[in-house]
């Protein structure tokens, strides 16, 4: 396969143009026709001499996807079907706030870690996704006409462990980051882990600073473990302690995101205990009713035990919010994520 334009930095784009033998401000030419005018095929880059766009075309790629398909859910969430150069598939996901987009996109095809209620583990890893398949969900969603410049957040919570695919994820957010780039504040972008201690702990190293949202999904090491077999790797106490150590900036907070599952993590001691472990960290807790998917045995909570835990939380000092998924009509919720035409499509 070809390589992908998106791949590469600013620096690494000028090294290319140099090794072509065109001036260096073809680089900068070339990140203005992949960020800001989202160009999708090499017949758009009028500006470049046509010989040296013949020989792009030929050795690079500048679309990283066969295909798209979009559905639409009833409350407006677009879910998008990305079909990758090898036959795979990722999805994303563009959440409609009141003035503006969220845009959740994936990190992998597939996901390593095998949660116990979430759909993209029961299919298992594929493989990592290249930055610039990780950038391309991003210009494919800002290239369809009805979400066009609305997306201000973009989350990292799609299929995959971003952590486990921790350089093509972090070279993706430079480029999100960057002015040449798509020029996000580092404010907007969030990366949502299930808790991979030694990629937390590069992240924090990192010159760059994003939001870390962290899945926490249980009180203690035994439901956690049940739940998210990656506990047995990092324990909650190596957890914690690395999102105490985290190097958060002035008034930002790591978020914990805490599923509530019927009979498995919801009761009200289970609130306690949550309550107890994360003493000290400056956090915010997001809590969300499980999403059933078929086949599974687990099923959300009543609408009274979710008020009863978000309470204890509260009073216990804690910003703790009720946050409802959208889009499970069309399986964009979170956990619904499987790339489901992979399937179908006999390719
Ligand atoms: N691997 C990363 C990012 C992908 S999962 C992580 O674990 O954070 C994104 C979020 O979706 C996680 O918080 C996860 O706990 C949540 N999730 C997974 N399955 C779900 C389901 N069935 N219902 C509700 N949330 C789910």
């Amino acid at each position: 396969m070809n390589d992908l334009l998106l791949n590469h930095t600013f620096a690494e784009l000028q090294e290319l143009a140099k090794t072509a033998g065109q001036p260096a401000y073809r680089a900068r030419q070339l990140m203005e026709w992949m960020y800001q005018q989202r160009a999708a095929s090499f017949d758009e880059l009028t500006n470049l001499p046509k010989r040296w766009r013949e020989t792009l075309e030929q050795t690079t790629l500048l679309n990283p996807f066969r295909s798209t398909t979009t559905q639409v859910s009833a409350d407006q969430t677009r879910k998008y079907l990305f079909e990758l150069h090898d036959g795979r598939f990722i999805e994303s996901v563009c959440i409609p706030m009141k003035e503006h987009f969220t845009l959740c996109i994936s990190t992998q095809a597939g996901c390593p870690l095998a949660c116990a209620f979430c759909l993209t583990g029961k299919q298992g890893f594929f493989r990592n996704l290249q930055p610039g398949e990780i950038l391309g969900q991003i210009l494919a969603v800002q290239r369809d006409a009805a979400t066009t410049s609305r997306i201000s957040n973009i989350v990292l919570m799609g299929m995959g462990e971003p952590l486990l695919n921790y350089d093509n994820v972090t070279k993706a957010i430079r480029l999100m980051l960057a002015e040449e780039g798509l020029n996000f504040s580092n404010r907007k972008i969030t990366l949502s882990t299930a808790g991979i201690v030694p990629g937390m702990e590069k992240l924090g190293r990192e010159d760059f600073t994003i939001n870390l949202a962290v899945s926490l999904n249980a009180p203690n090491n035994a439901i956690r473990s049940q739940l998210m077999p990656i506990n047995n790797t990092y324990p909650l106490d190596m957890l914690l302690d690395a999102c105490r150590r985290y190097p958060l900036q002035e008034r930002r907070r790591i978020t914990f995101e805490y599923i509530l599952v019927d009979q498995v993590n919801d009761a009200p001691e289970h609130a306690r205990q949550v309550a107890d472990i994360l003493q000290g960290i400056r956090c915010k807790i997001n809590l969300i009713p499980l999403n059933a998917n078929p086949d599974s045995p687990y099923k959300p909570p009543s609408e009274q035990t979710l008020l009863a835990f978000q309470e204890i939380l509260a009073h216990r000092g804690y910003s703790a919010f009720i946050r409802a998924s959208k889009g499970a009509d069309i399986s964009a919720a979170c956990g619904q994520l499987s790339g489901k035409y992979q399937e179908r499509t006999p390719d």
